[in-house]
């Protein structure tokens, strides 16, 4: 990848003084404000129900969804969010009816959705899905406070101007994706020169033994039978695929101050250890907690304190045997492609995520195999290279010129494949 930004020692907030560690600074005590975008979805609703065991801790500013009224207009009154934001301006009608003579105000459309993310909290969680959250945390990160990052498409999309707007605004970025989040505790601060590797866990998903041609005809209903985590759709399908692990690679390129050749990723099927930090004197920390996204939320949440989460607690002896193999690249080619896209840099990974969420969504739809999960996505990478769209650019609108390009060449290749006999 090419040059990109200093990384920002995550937990730590730019200052007059420069940065001053988040280990200096004091536990978390005062009430604090939070705002949640996608407050509808998987990590949304593993916040929501933290925020609502502790509510003398925390406050709910803004809280959003894309279409599904009902479930944000509960939320928003369960938890007295002060604003709730539908981003589908076509439901603003029906959400305004759900909100009446409660207090709350209601909103709706992308201008609003930014405008929730501006106001001032002392936390916004991020935890939109797809390129869809980027605007909306970009517009978190301006504010200057604590964004807890767990939409990683932002990161693969945009990595240098999304790191850049961090810096620049003095933001606290505290990742929430398992993976980051023990990455993050491993590393405490460490010097960075004393760091030989990074190696994220995959669980290896629902397919882990499953053969070529048994992969081929895997569906929807089957991939969605994650063994270990409770997810959204679409990433649940990239963790069958393993395209949620090259993914997250790139996340941690950006995230953290090593060369993608330092990152490596071992399968774990219990999903236990969520990553491990290897140092040059010969020392591995890893990270240790149950499957549950409460905990990472809860850390980005309380950091630098610790909030209870009512996960279920490790029993060493009850698990006996932690497990690791290599992934299969053969298999698994999406794991390959996204690793080679972190290496190309520029508008390869943005290129790569584009073609990737067409093509999970084709899957989901019963229109693409499984197998051809990767091949769109690989066959999408080589049209955008031979047209010249790989390379860096500096701005977000270009950024997201090559994103819809990239979705148009992706949607244009599942036309051709879907005439019969054409594949
Ligand atoms: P989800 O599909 O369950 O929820 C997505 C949320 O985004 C919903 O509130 C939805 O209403 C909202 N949304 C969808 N499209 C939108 C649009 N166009 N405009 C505005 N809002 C929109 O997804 P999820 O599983 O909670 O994942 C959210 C993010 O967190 C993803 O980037 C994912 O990679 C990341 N993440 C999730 C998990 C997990 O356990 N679910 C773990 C690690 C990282
Ligand atoms: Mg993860």
């Amino acid at each position: 990848m090419g040059e990109r930004t200093a990384v920002l020692p995550l937990g730590a907030r730019l200052t007059d003084d420069g940065p001053a560690t988040a280990s200096r600074a004091q536990p978390v005590v005062a009430r604090r404000r939070i705002s949640v975008l996608g407050a509808t979805g998987s990590v949304g609703q593993s916040t929501l129900d933290l925020v609502g065991r502790d509510p003398a801790m925390f406050e709910l500013v803004a809280l959003t969804g894309n279409s599904n009224v009902d479930a944000l207009a509960d939320l928003a009154v369960r938890h007295a969010a002060e604003i709730a934001v539908i981003a589908d301006e076509r439901h603003y009608g029906a959400l305004k009816a759900r909100l009446a003579g409660t207090g709350i105000e209601a909103a709706a459309g992308p201008a609003a959705l930014a405008e929730a993310a501006m106001r001032p909290a002392d936390c916004v969680m991020a935890g939109i899905i797809g390129a869809a959250g980027l605007r909306p945390t970009l517009a978190a990160v301006s504010q200057g406070r604590r964004v807890a990052l767990a939409n990683k498409e932002c990161l693969v999309l945009a990595g240098r101007i999304f790191m850049d707007a961090v810096r620049d605004a003095g933001t606290e970025l505290m990742p929430v994706d398992s993976e980051h989040s023990a990455v993050f505790q491993a590393l405490a601060g460490a010097d960075p020169a004393a760091v030989e590797r990074i190696v994220l866990t995959a669980s290896g998903g629902p397919f882990r033994t499953w053969s070529r041609e048994q992969l081929a005809r895997a569906t929807p209903q089957e991939a969605l039978c994650h063994p270990n985590w409770s997810m959204g759709r679409k990433i649940t399908v990239d963790s069958a695929t393993l395209m949620n692990k090259g993914l997250e690679l790139i996340e941690a390129y950006h995230l953290f101050p090593v060369e993608p050749g330092q990152l490596e990723v071992v399968v774990h099927p219990q999903s236990i250890i969520h990553a491990l930090v290897a140092y040059r004197d010969g020392s591995m920390l890893a990270q240790l907690s149950s499957p549950d996204m409460r905990t990472p939320i809860a850390l980005s949440l309380a950091w630098p304190a610790r909030m209870a989460a009512p996960t279920k607690r490790i029993d060493l002896v009850e698990l006996a045997c932690l497990t690791f193999e290599r992934p299969d690249e053969e298999r698994f080619q999406a794991l390959g492609l996204a690793r080679q896209a972190m290496r190309q840099g520029g508008m390869a990974p943005a290129v790569l995520s584009a073609a990737n969420e067409v093509a999970v969504d084709a899957f989901l739809a019963g229109r693409l195999g499984f197998l051809q999960i990767a091949q769109l996505v690989a066959e999408t990478l080589e049209m955008a290279d031979a047209r010249g769209m790989l390379a860096e650019v500096d701005d977000l609108g270009a950024v997201l010129d090559t994103d819809a390009e990239a979705r148009r060449l992706a949607l244009n290749l599942l036309e051709k494949w879907s005439v019969p006999g054409a594949r």
